[in-house]
């Protein structure tokens, strides 16, 4: 194989195209907008699902081996691209989760996490600004963080040095075909050719399929995030309660998330969710009152079946792959499951079985209205 074309530049198209250009493929990408202006732009970048013993065990395999392996790549990053995706190991603390507790140790246990009680001055130590009314936490070290809009445009500038070609305002359209399989794209500003071709197009991706094969249930959810222009030391932790969480940037902004909308494509914020993300962020943390809120913005996260992406070649056409569906996660599990897609278009040996995440019949449907959104969280 000599030549692969991505469709999405988001973080998944992006991770694909660095680990393929390091094994000597050539590699185009297409996207329609500009690179990682979407949901890997809008996203958090916990790099931990939010409450991770929530997920199934295909989720969790994708989660570890990122977090092994992400430290030394964003370093690399950093210092191919000289952009600092500000990689910071701030530790995740859950607040209020007594009511899942024995999962949450049981999930402990079983995966080896770090997950520490703390109460009294131990849990004022770890999160100093935390509201007095908490007595007790659970604290996870371990968990790092990077910083959405600075890694996707290190993740650009790195495969532009790699050599990677990054076509932007260039929509796929079509596939070009024969009975062997896929042979290219017909886009907007004309066709690609290449030996095979991976979807990488996030929340869009059921657009594009479903006008020629079978889709993954894979649909919009919008997510609303704020940003208060802090200073340093106001928050130092990722704290999450009550499905809300704060986020510490290296600067002393703290980032606060986020809503789960099923809005279709729109991308609109609200007044209301600007108030009440603020007034939760002050709940937990109340110095955030003495800071302003810088900005409020919306991306879609590609929502799947239980979160499980969707990695390998589509049943119905020959060369055609897909990497898409990580929905709240695509930054925590994007490393491994855009290593373990290599892995297949290589034909070398998976980092995990890749079973759980292909295309089988029960995961695809006619046509994306045919995606039952309750069935995607
Ligand atoms: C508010 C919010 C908070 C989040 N927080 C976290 C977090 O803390 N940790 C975490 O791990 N994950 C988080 N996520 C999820 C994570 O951001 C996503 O799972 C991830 O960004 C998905 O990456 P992607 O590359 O698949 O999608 P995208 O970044 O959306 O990229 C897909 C790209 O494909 C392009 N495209 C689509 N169709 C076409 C076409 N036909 N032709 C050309 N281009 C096309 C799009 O324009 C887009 O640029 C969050 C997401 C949101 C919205």
């Amino acid at each position: 194989m000599k030549r692969v074309l991505i469709i999405g530049a988001g973080i998944i198209g992006m991770l694909t195209a660095r680990l393929l250009i390091k094994s000597g493929v050539s590699v185009t990408i297409i996207e329609q907008g500009y690179a990682g202006k979407e949901s890997s732009w809008a996203g958090g970048g916990i790099i931990s699902p939010l409450y991770p013993w929530r997920y199934s065990d295909p989720v969790t395999r994708l989660a570890q081996w990122g977090q092994k392996y992400y430290p030394a790549v964003l370093q690399d990053i950093h210092h191919n691209s000289g952009i600092d995706p500000e990689y910071i190991q701030s530790g995740l603390l859950y607040l209020d989760i007594e009511d899942e507790l024995q999962q949450a140790i049981d999930w402990e246990q079983r995966f080896a996490y770090e997950f520490e009680k703390l109460t009294g001055d131990d849990l004022k130590t770890v999160e100093p600004g935390l509201e007095n009314n908490y007595q007790q936490g659970w604290f996870t070290p371990s968990i790092g963080q990077v910083r959405n809009p600075r890694l996707v445009r290190a993740l650009r500038e790195d495969l532009i040095k790699l050599g990677v070609r990054i076509e932007q305002q260039t929509r796929a359209e079509s596939f070009i075909s024969e009975s062997q399989g896929i042979k290219g794209v017909v886009t907007n500003k004309g066709r690609f050719y290449a030996d095979k071709v991976v979807l990488a197009g996030g929340a869009w991706s059921a657009q594009l399929l479903e006008k020629y094969l079978k889709t993954p249930k894979i649909a919009p959810v919008k997510g609303q995030m704020i940003v208060f222009k802090a200073e340093p030391g106001v928050v130092r932790r990722i704290v999450l309660s009550k499905g809300r969480y704060v986020i510490p940037r290296k600067d002393g902004r703290v980032v606060m998330g986020s809503t789960l909308e099923f809005e279709d494509f729109d991308k609109t914020t609200t007044e209301s969710v600007l108030q009440e993300l603020a007034q939760e962020a002050r709940r937990i943390i109340s110095a955030l009152a003495d800071y302003p809120i810088e900005k409020q913005w919306a991306g879609l996260r590609p929502g799947s079946v239980d979160g499980v992406p969707y990695i390998g070649e589509h049943p119905q056409l020959e060369n055609l792959y897909l990497n898409a569906g990580h929905f709240r996660n695509g930054v925590v599990i994007g490393l491994a499951s855009c290593q373990l897609l290599v892995d297949q278009l290589l034909e070398q040996q998976p980092i995990l079985d890749p079973a759980p995440y292909a295309l089988t019949e029960e995961r695809l449907v006619e046509n994306s209205r045919q995606i039952d959104l309750s069935t995607v969280i």
